[in-house]
């Protein structure tokens, strides 16, 4: 499928196989920030003999050229975000679900830090429980 996102990679000079296109249709608009595996066991229903080595490796380049964002909140895996612009992310901590945050503003840098650091972007991560494992925890007289 041809999307904006497609045209996106092409333009940055991704030779779009139809693997790729797989890895890619997964990831179109995908506001759920899937992990390599989940990814993996999405496209691997349309293409059996997909290895996870292609899916790992088009999302790493996918990633150095800028065109995903890979997220490390999640401390058991790394999660992939195809929307690259400013915003941030929640975690909860019961089932590991991530949402967008989205803020239009930056943090205000402090002075200490600008003279010490070139900025080139900042993320802020918030944790929490989410209401459907808040109700679980509930239930169970937690
Ligand atoms: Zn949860
Ligand atoms: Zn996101």
């Amino acid at each position: 499928m041809i999307t904006e996102f497609t045209k996106t990679v092409s333009g940055s000079g991704v030779k779009l196989t139809p693997q790729r296109m797989a890895i890619l249709d997964c990831l179109n608009g995908n506001e759920s920030h899937p992990s390599a595996e989940e990814i993996f066991r999405h496209v691997s229903q349309t293409y059996p003999m997909m290895s996870f080595a292609t899916v790992y490796n088009t999302l790493s380049m996918l990633r150095d050229k800028g065109l995903v964002l890979e997220l490390t909140i999640d401390p058991a895996r790394k999660r992939y975000d195809p929307n690259v612009k400013l915003h941030h992310h929640v975690i909860c901590l019961g089932c590991g679900k991530i949402a967008d945050v989205h803020a239009e503003y930056e943090l205000d840098v402090p002075a200490d830090i600008a003279e010490a650091f070139v900025m080139s972007g900042n993320h802020v991560e918030f944790y929490g429980t989410c209401r459907a494992c808040g109700n679980a925890a509930q239930l169970k007289g937690e």
